[in-house]
């Protein structure tokens, strides 16, 4: 079968809910992954940073061959022997007091809503029914009916009213807005450091300890959805640290298990992940050993290979280099460590055309927004690879039309 014949079938049996470029990948090892034909590409969406590790890391291929013929599931009706193990190893590592594991970033975020809520009647004495939470223009937080239901993007809404209320938005990145907003009954303020979805948007300097200071003072639980942030894409464990910041609630996913498995987590404190109680809260695959041994070995490989470290130096580099591109549809490159976003002009023509040519030069790019081309490969990426990825960048940009297929074969 060729490339043709697979988006036939899928186009034909599989709801259209994605406009994927027309590449269909069948193999993957590190930075690269390979098509039906044969063409070799270099990653650099990392499937929305779940894939920080690299694609099939050998560390991680053995964690779950290993796990997989001992043990894959067994329900939290009964315990198992890796989920103690993750839950000490990934609260001593980020330094948080419990954590609650889920399988996909909206379980992950819809637990911490559900926990922020508990938290609001039962510690900080909300009227039952009234609790409010408060997020951002712009925010991506999943997919679920209650997630999208205070979305600023009518293209997630339309058609799947009615919304759960007890939501309220403030404007990314204005600290003031959010205290205004906040009344007796806001429980919790729900934010990405940067905000992946909405084309890489990054807060003003000092916008997180703003926030930090705001909702200690008002009693407002500060929520980070790290879930494509975290585990050192912008350059440290949690984004938060660029700013010295601890959230009160951190919600992680996609590298969590290294693109490997599906896992996400809530981390918090005792006070807040202490009050769920048996049977307020649960899942059937949440903290199955087979995700946990992942992930447990996810987490090693972000710390041993210094993950952070890298992203951190390679994303300066990149960034620096990626402005210095004389590029006539450039408006903006932004971004931390190995998150970066080139926001186009309006004379562009959007960005999917440029993504289409980085596809034809071997560069596998999504665009966001229509108008930013994220570049996010994984974190182990060499600095000549990166390079490469550079040269072809620049190409794309420069050039008035874009180039005809010169993917690389192998
Ligand atoms: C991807 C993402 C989610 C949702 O994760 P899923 O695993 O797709 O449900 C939530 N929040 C942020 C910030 C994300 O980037």
């Amino acid at each position: 079968m060729k490339t043709a014949d697979y988006i036939a079938l899928e186009e034909r049996y599989n709801a259209h809910n994605y406009l994927p470029l027309d590449v269909v990948l069948t193999r993957g090892e590190g930075v690269w992954v390979w098509d039906v034909e044969g063409r070799r590409y270099l990653d650099c969406l990392s499937a929305y940073s779940a894939l920080n590790q690299g694609h099939n890391h050998p560390r991680l291929v053995a964690a779950l061959t290993r796990q997989a013929q001992r043990l894959s599931l067994t329900s939290r009706a009964f315990r198992n022997d890796q989920l103690p193990l993750l839950a000490r190893e990934l609260c001593e590592l980020l330094g948080y007091d419990m954590m609650l594991p889920m399988n996909t970033g909206a379980e992950a975020v819809e637990t911490a809503i559900k926990a922020a809520r508990k938290w609001g009647y039962t510690v900080k004495g909300v009227p039952d029914g009234q609790a409010e939470i408060i997020a951002c223009t712009g925010n991506f937080h999943g997919r679920t009916t209650t997630i999208v239901g205070f979305s600023s993007e009518e293209a997630y809404r339309a058609g799947f009213g009615p919304f759960t209320p007890g939501f309220r938005l403030v404007p990314y990145g204005d600290a003031e807005a959010l205290e205004h907003a906040i009344t007796p009954n806001t429980v919790g303020f729900l934010f990405e450091p940067i905000q992946g979805e909405a084309g890489v948007v990054v807060p003003p300097e000092g916008y997180l300890r703003k926030v930090r200071e705001v909702c200690s003072r008002h009693r407002v639980l500060m929520i980070a959805d790290e879930i494509q942030t975290g585990l050192g894409r912008t350059g440290r464990l949690l984004a938060c640290e660029h700013e010295g910041v601890r959230a009160d609630m951190v919600t992680l996913g996609k590298a969590l298990a290294g693109g490997m498995y599906p896992v996400s987590a809530v981390l918090a404190s005792r006070e807040a992940l202490g009050l769920f109680r048996p049977g307020d809260h649960g899942s059937t695959f949440g903290g199955n050993p087979l995700g946990c041994a992942v992930a447990r070995e996810a987490l090693r490989v972000i710390v041993e290979e210094h993950l952070c470290e890298r992203a951190a130096e390679l994303g300066e580099y990149v960034l620096g280099r990626l402005r210095a591109i004389p590029s006539p549809w450039i408006a903006e490159c932004r971004g931390k460590g190995l998150l970066i976003g080139i926001q186009l002009t309006p004379e562009a023509g959007g960005a999917r055309r440029f993504c289409e040519a980085l596809k034809a030069r071997g560069v596998l790019a999504k665009e966001t927004h229509g108008t930013v081309i994220r570049l996010a490969p994984p974190l182990i990426i060499s600095r000549d690879d990166l390079e490469w990825m550079i040269e072809q960048v620049t190409e794309v940009l420069m050039a008035e039309v874009p180039q005809p297929n010169r993917a690389a074969r192998r």
